[in-house]
Parts: C-alpha cells; sequence; structure tokens
C-alpha cells in the first residue's frame, strides 16, 4: 500500500489533541467512516466526527474532554461502548475498535474487542471503511485496506467484504446502500445489488424508524428517483412501499393504454426536488398518485377512470404512515391534503381559468396553497411540448390570478365577514338550520365573486337571502 496523507482534512486543532491524547494512553487512534469520505467528496467538513481507538474510546473521550477549554461533558453509552462529546459545532464519537460477528435472527451483532483492521471489516461500504491516523508517528496518514479512493472516483458502492454475508448480517445496509447511491448518485456493483435482492427480505428484521430514515435521506437527495429505482430493481419497493409498486405497469383494452404511474410518480418526485427541500412536500409528490390502483376501471365509453383517486390516495396516506410508524402529526396531515387537492390545480390549467376557481383554490388550500401549486407544477411530465407549453403558462395565469384575489378578497384563512351570531341577532332567531344556510349563502356568494369579502356587502347580502327565506329582521329602534 503506498503511504499517502491527507493533514488538510484534518487541520482542525482538535485531531492533534485526540492524537497525543491517544499516546498518553498508548493506544492508536483515527477517524473514519463519514468524515473522510465526504472529505474526498469535496462535501465540506463534516460535522460529525467518528473517532475509532484501538482500546477504549470511553476513556479517550474522557481524557480530550478534560483538555478542552470548558471541559465538554462526555455523553456515555455503556451498552454500545461509545462516548460523544460536543465541542463547538462538532459532535465527536468515540468507540474502541471492534470485531463483529451475527446471528440470524437479529441485526445486532455481538461484539468483540479487535484491530483497525476488524474495525474496518466490519464497515458496510469501502468508502466508508477509510481511516485517517491520529498519532504523531503517522498523523495524516490514510488507511484505505479496500480501495475506497478508487471506488469514489469510480462512483461505486462496494462492500468490503463479500456482500452476501455484509447485507445478511445487517439488513439495514441494503437500505443505507440504496441512499448513498441516490444522495452521491453513485452506482451499485452489481455483486451487491445481486445480494441486495437475495437478501430482500431480510429488511423485515429491521425497524421502521431506520427504514423511515433512509427513506427521508433517499427523497432528500437532489435525484431521489435513483434511490427509488433501485428498490424497485432489488425488490425492496413493494416490501417497504408496496402502495407505489401497485401503481406499476400500462394496461391497454380496446386499443386504450393509460400512463405507467410508478414512473411517471418518479418524475414527479425529481421535478419536484428542483423546487423544494420541503421533505413533506417530496413526500406529497412521491404517494400523489397511490389512489390510483385501486380506484382504476376501463369504461367502454370513455376509457380508463381513476374516479376520487385522490380521495381514496388520502386515506391511504394514513395508512401507510401508521404501517412505517410515522408520527400521525400535522405533517402526514399535509401530506393527506395534498394527496387530496392534488388535482384541483390540473383541472384549472386545462380549462378556462376563471376568478372563482381560483378563489375556491385559495380557500380550500388556506396557506398551503403554494406548496400545492408546487406539486401541481412538478405533475406535468407529458412529453408533448404543446401540451407542456399550455399547462405551464395556465399555471403562470393561476399563479397570478392567486395573487389577484388574495389582494382583493383574503379568503386564505377565511373568517365569515357575518357572524352567525350576528345573524341570529338580526332576525331574531335561536341555534337552527336557518343560520347554517345564511352563513353558507354569504360564502358562496363571495367564493363565486358575486360580492366581496367585505362585512358591509356581506350584511346586505344575508338581508336579502334572509327575505327570500320569509325571515324578517327585527326593527332597529334605538
Ligand atoms: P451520514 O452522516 O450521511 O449518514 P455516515 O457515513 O457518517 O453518513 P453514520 O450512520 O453516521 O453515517 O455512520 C458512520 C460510519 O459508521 C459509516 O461511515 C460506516 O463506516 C459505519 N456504519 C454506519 N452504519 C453501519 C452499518 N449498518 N453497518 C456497517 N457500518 C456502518
Amino acid at each position: 500500500m503506498t503511504q499517502e496523507f491527507h493533514k488538510k482534512a484534518i487541520q482542525h486543532p482538535i485531531f492533534r489533541l485526540v492524537g497525543e491524547t491517544s499516546e498518553e494512553l498508548g493506544i492508536d487512534s483515527y477517524v473514519i467512516g463519514g468524515f473522510v469520505r465526504d472529505y474526498f467528496l469535496n462535501r465540506g467538513t463534516p460535522k460529525d466526527i467518528d473517532i475509532v481507538a484501538i482500546g477504549s474510546g470511553i476513556e479517550l473521550a474522557k481524557k480530550v474532554a478534560s483538555k478542552l477549554k470548558g471541559k465538554p461533558q462526555v455523553s456515555v453509552f455503556k451498552n454500545f461502548g461509545t462516548a460523544m462529546i460536543k465541542y463547538e459545532d462538532l459532535e465527536l464519537e468515540f468507540v474502541g475498535a471492534r470485531k463483529e460477528s451475527y446471528q440470524r435472527n437479529s441485526r445486532k451483532p455481538i461484539v468483540e474487542d479487535g484491530t483497525l483492521q476488524d474495525d474496518q471489516d466490519r464497515r458496510d461500504f469501502t468508502i466508508n471503511a477509510m481511516a485517517l491516523a491520529l498519532n504523531t508517528s503517522n498523523f495524516g496518514q490514510l488507511l484505505d485496506p479496500f480501495n475506497g479512493r478508487k471506488d469514489l472516483s469510480q462512483k461505486i458502492i462496494r462492500t468490503p467484504l463479500d456482500p452476501k454475508i455484509t447485507y445478511s448480517d445487517d439488513p439495514l445496509r441494503m437500505m443505507r446502500a440504496v441512499r448513498f447511491a441516490s444522495q452521491l448518485n453513485f452506482e451499485i456493483e452489481v455483486k451487491s445489488l445481486q445480494a441486495i435482492s437475495e437478501n430482500k427480505d431480510r429488511i423485515k428484521i429491521v425497524s421502521k424508524e431506520r427504514i423511515v430514515d433512509e427513506l427521508h435521506k433517499i427523497l432528500m437527495s437532489e435525484k431521489p428517483s435513483i434511490g427509488f429505482k433501485l428498490m424497485h430493481q432489488t425488490g425492496l419497493l413493494p416490501i417497504i412501499l408496496p402502495e407505489l409498486t401497485a401503481l406499476q405497469g400500462i394496461e391497454e383494452v380496446e386499443g386504450q393504454r393509460h400512463k405507467d404511474n410508478f414512473w411517471h410518480t418518479l418524475e414527479v418526485v425529481d421535478n419536484i426536488s428542483e423546487n423544494t427541500n420541503n421533505l413533506w412536500l417530496r413526500w406529497a409528490a412521491l404517494l400523489h398518485d397511490i389512489g390510483k390502483a385501486p380506484t382504476k376501471r376501463f369504461h367502454k365509453k370513455i376509457g380508463w377512470t381513476f374516479h376520487a383517486h385522490e380521495f381514496v390516495g388520502s386515506k391511504m396516506v394514513y395508512k401507510l404512515f401508521k404501517r412505517l410508524r410515522m408520527p400521525l402529526n400535522d405533517k402526514m396531515k399535509f401530506v393527506q391534503k395534498m394527496v387530496l387537492m392534488s388535482s384541483r390545480p390540473i383541472v384549472l390549467s386545462e380549462d378556462f381559468v376563471t376568478d372563482s376557481a381560483v378563489r375556491r383554490l385559495v380557500f380550500d388550500a388556506g396557506d398551503n396553497v403554494e406548496d400545492l401549486m408546487t406539486l401541481c407544477e412538478a405533475d406535468i411530465t407529458t412529453k408533448n411540448p404543446r401540451k407542456q407549453r399550455k399547462y405551464k403558462n395556465n399555471f403562470k395565469i393561476v399563479r397570478q390570478k392567486i395573487i389577484e384575489v388574495e389582494e382583493k378578497d383574503h379568503v386564505r384563512n377565511f373568517q365569515p365577514p357575518v357572524s352567525g351570531e350576528e345573524i341570529m341577532k338580526t332576525f331574531n332567531l335561536k341555534p337552527s338550520r336557518e343560520i347554517g344556510i345564511l352563513k353558507e349563502a354569504i360564502k358562496e356568494a363571495i367564493l363565486e365573486g358575486e360580492i366581496p369579502n367585505e362585512y358591509q356587502a356581506a350584511f346586505d347580502f344575508m338581508l336579502q337571502k334572509g327575505k327570500e327565506m320569509n325571515l324578517n329582521p327585527v326593527s332597529n329602534e334605538k
């Protein structure tokens, strides 16, 4: 192995300090993993630093902390044999080098103390197994037994040892492989892809939370379709997100075909990722069509339909989140709302855009109207340039009208300009159906643009509507 030194990567004084402290303890230490990988990828200097000690990581961490300004606290995780120090904006994680062996039914290994080589052997990928020495004698020396640098330059995800064993031992690594490929735009080597396909069912022993973490990272990559295509290709997707796999395929009946909604969805996710870093909006893009599989029908006269797929899809979002143990909170409701409303602006964009349709859209979407527009614009995947131009242009008109309607009518977070109480007082009514009818009529008149969203106009309208309903205002003698 040629001796390469990369002191530049470890310029921060903390690394010298860790090295000197190791020597005092008579042990070796190295910075390893993501930090080294990201340095070579020029992804900036990571704030998470993994340090492996050939000895006790906890002891090293304690001694390092005692020498640091402000003597930061050391969080010790005895069960894992690790210790963590937060210092300035850095998070330093210390661990003793270890050798791992696995049992079939768990991804938690039996751990013994080991050498640096043992520790590098247990790493998931060659690009994550590189280490830089911290001791004075060889400060900055790269230890790269699996040629991770070459894999970085060739953009390839490869396991240090036999991939069949690596993925079977800890099946989370299958998701990590897909995630790194997606984040870094790398390929997974063929042997690894085969091993993932063979071990795909073992993903079931991985906790949902860990899987979802990886899904989030895939979704947040520049081009998430890379990850989803790999999940599809290896067979992980139908286990984790069967709702998406169900969208795959084109059926033809009597010469009529529908588009492949799986590949369409992946295009939509890539499109939206160019315009938003909102993870939940990206989730919405991923799930916006899931209701199409269970609602697909063929009608002799009209062809393929997906009646109420938005509604069905929004219900499926809840089940999917629940199954993946994702929090059933406002974020989920946001995704549901986006899925439910996902066709609304599209209908507008295909047609002549009226003010009242836009007003209704703003009313229903509330503060999420911009996100909804972003979703719908991403949904344009037609390859027909004429249609593409037309839809995009219509969306521009819709966006402009949203601004105009907002300035004029303020219906985004609609508050009725005349309250139920005032209606009761005006007509001397007890709580009754009539009040609801009048309130709804006022709202409708505003949304239709018959009256402005203002108190006096709404009050006059209420009087007139009341009259039609044979309601008489009580006289206002003062
Ligand atoms: P990121 O911060 O983007 O997730 P990372 O590589 O730093 O990247 P961590 O999860 O912090 O990811 O892991 C740190 C290092 O630990 C990895 O670089 C890898 O060497 C090793 N590692 C993490 N998880 C596994 C695993 N499941 N199997 C084997 N090695 C792993």
